[in-house]
Order: C-alpha cells, then structure tokens, then sequence
C-alpha cells in the first residue's frame, strides 16, 4: 500500500554524490521524504514539522557508516528519534495499584473500545499480576453496556459489580468502593459511559465519580486509527479530569499508526497499551520501537 520509505530514501540518495559525513543537502532531501512519510502515517502538520526540525540538526555532519547508505542512516536516526518521542514511561505496563482498593477510572467516547479493554485489562492484571479484580460498568444510558461488561466478567473470570437499576454513576462508583474493600479486591475498574461527543455532562459526571474514588489510575481509551481526532479527545478529557495514561486501540487494523506519535508530542501522557483486536487476550505494552518501525514503513 505504501511504499517502504528505506526504500523511497535510498532512491533519492542514488542520484546524490557519495560523500564521507551527511550534507545538510543529504539530510533536507532525505527528511522531505520523512515528512511525507509521516504525514501518510496520520502524523498531525505541527509535529511532523517540528519532529523533522529536530531531526534535521542532529543529522547533519553525521560520519556515514559504510555499511549502510546515507538512506539508511537518515532512516535509523529518524527512526530513534522517534523512539525517544515516544517513549514516555519506563515500563508503560506497570500501572500504580499498590496500596488495595486500587480505583481504575476508564475513560473515553462511546465505540473507542473502553468495555472491551477494561475486560482486557483486568484479565491481564488477574493473569500476569495475580491480582483479585472488581469491574463495575458506570454506563447507566445504555443498559446493554452494563450487560456487556457482565458477560465479559463471565469469560474472564473477572467480578462484575451487581446491576442495580436506577442508581446513578457517582452511588454505582461508592458502592464499588465499598464492595472493593469488603470483598479484599486489590483493584476495582470503572468503565464510564461514553458519548459520541465529548459534551459536558459527560465530562461532568466523569469529574463526580472522580472525585468520589481519587483513582490510582485514569486511563483514556481511544480508537488509534482516528489519529487527529484520538489527540483532540485525550486534550479535553486531560483538561477536564486530568489522565494518567493512554490506551490505544484497533492497532491492529491498517493505520500506520502516527496518532501514536501525535499524542505523545501534543498531549505528553504516556502510550500504555495498544489494543490489537477483539478478542480478550489482544492487548499488549506499548512498545516505541514497534511503533516507530510502523510509522516509517
Ligand atoms: P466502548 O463503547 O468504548 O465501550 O467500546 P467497546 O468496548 O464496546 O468496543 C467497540 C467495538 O470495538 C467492539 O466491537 C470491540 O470488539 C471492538 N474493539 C475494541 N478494541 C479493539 C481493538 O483493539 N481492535 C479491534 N479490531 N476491535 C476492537
């Protein structure tokens, strides 16, 4: 579908002289093509622009390898520079939930994938972590969400917080808490209802519940194949609620995966897991040098 940009590089490099250190020639045609790549990898304007400013520097002058053409080099430098933006926690998959109950607040719009990677998470944190797990659906709009997360309990082996209807978000979240510490779970998740639109009563009700619970964690859950529009949701919901952290789904379809790098450049929270498919083992740390590799192309 696109063309592999080492290749793409090298091309243009074929018609340029061999020279012993990278010319600010080399590196200003080399870095057009970077831009165009990350463009076509849904990388925002902006950051595209600023990345390659700062690549551009540290090119320059830079002794060529023999074992690799000029390409090549600009590529690996780009490439690890795109590692360092996108690097943002240590081990993104370490989430704070010492000190039990730990409250998990997920956030995000309606469809991005919260429910299922709440699912997710928490068969991860049972499986991997060994932790007693609580999730409790907040989503009080649709009736089917509450379902859904009921379900997803049942396959995981994961408690769900008992449906009780007509209770509103915030006494959903108190009764979790209490349920958390009674019952000597080590963590409890609350998926949020999501809209189709950020709008304030979303946003307000989120802030309640918030509130009541001061979660160790706030993770944002975002579809990554939606780039721009994945970065303007995490800005409103960090704005509002404040997020620790980032969840980006659907990594799995054929998104080159830039909003990755947009999020990180505009936004500053930490990548900490990619979501790569329905299923409830499809979820995995987020990993730069993956990501950075997919970008490039
Ligand atoms: P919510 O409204 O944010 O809670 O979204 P859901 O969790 O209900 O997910 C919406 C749809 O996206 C469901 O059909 C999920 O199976 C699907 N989905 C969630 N995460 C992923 C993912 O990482 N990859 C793919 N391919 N589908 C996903």
């Amino acid at each position: 579908m696109f063309e592999n940009l080492s290749e793409r590089l090298s091309g243009v490099f074929d018609r340029l002289t061999k020279q012993g250190a990278l010319s600010e020639e080399d590196v200003k045609t080399a870095l057009r093509e970077v831009r165009v790549a990350l463009l076509e990898a849904d990388v925002s304007l902006p950051v595209a622009r600023d990345f390659v400013k700062k690549v551009q520097d540290q090119a320059t002058g830079q002794a060529v390898t023999k074992s690799v053409t000029p390409g090549q080099q600009v590529v690996k430098i780009v490439h690890d520079a795109l590692v360092d933006t996108l690097t943002g926690e240590e081990d993104p998959g370490k989430l704070k939930i010492d000190n039990p109950p730990a409250p998990i607040l997920m956030v995000g719009l309606q469809g991005g994938g919260k429910t299922t990677t709440t699912g997710k998470l928490a068969k991860r944190l049972k499986e991997r972590e060994g932790k007693k797990v609580l999730m409790a659906s907040l989503d009080i709009y649709r009736p089917a969400a509450m379902e859904q997360l009921a379900v997803l309990g049942q396959q995981i082996g994961v408690d769900t917080l008992p449906i009780v209807p007509g209770q509103k978000p915030v006494d959903i979240a108190k009764r979790a808490k209490q349920q958390a510490a009674m019952g000597g779970y080590d963590v409890y998740m609350l998926d949020t209802a999501g809209r189709l639109h950020i709008d304030e009563t979303l946003m307000q009700e989120v802030e309640d519940v918030r509130n009541v619970v001061s979660p160790r964690e706030t993770l944002l859950v975002v579809d990554g194949l939606t780039g721009q529009v994945a970065v303007e949701v995490a800005e409103e919901f960090d704005a509002k609620i404040g997020i620790s952290g980032v969840v980006l789904t659907r990594m799995d379809g054929d998104g080159r995966g830039g909003a990755a790098l947009s999020m990180r450049a505009v936004t500053g929270k930490p990548i900490r897991f990619v979501g790569l498919g329905e299923k409830m083992d499809a979820l995995e740390t987020f990993e730069p040098d993956r990501i950075a590799g997919r970008i490039l192309g």
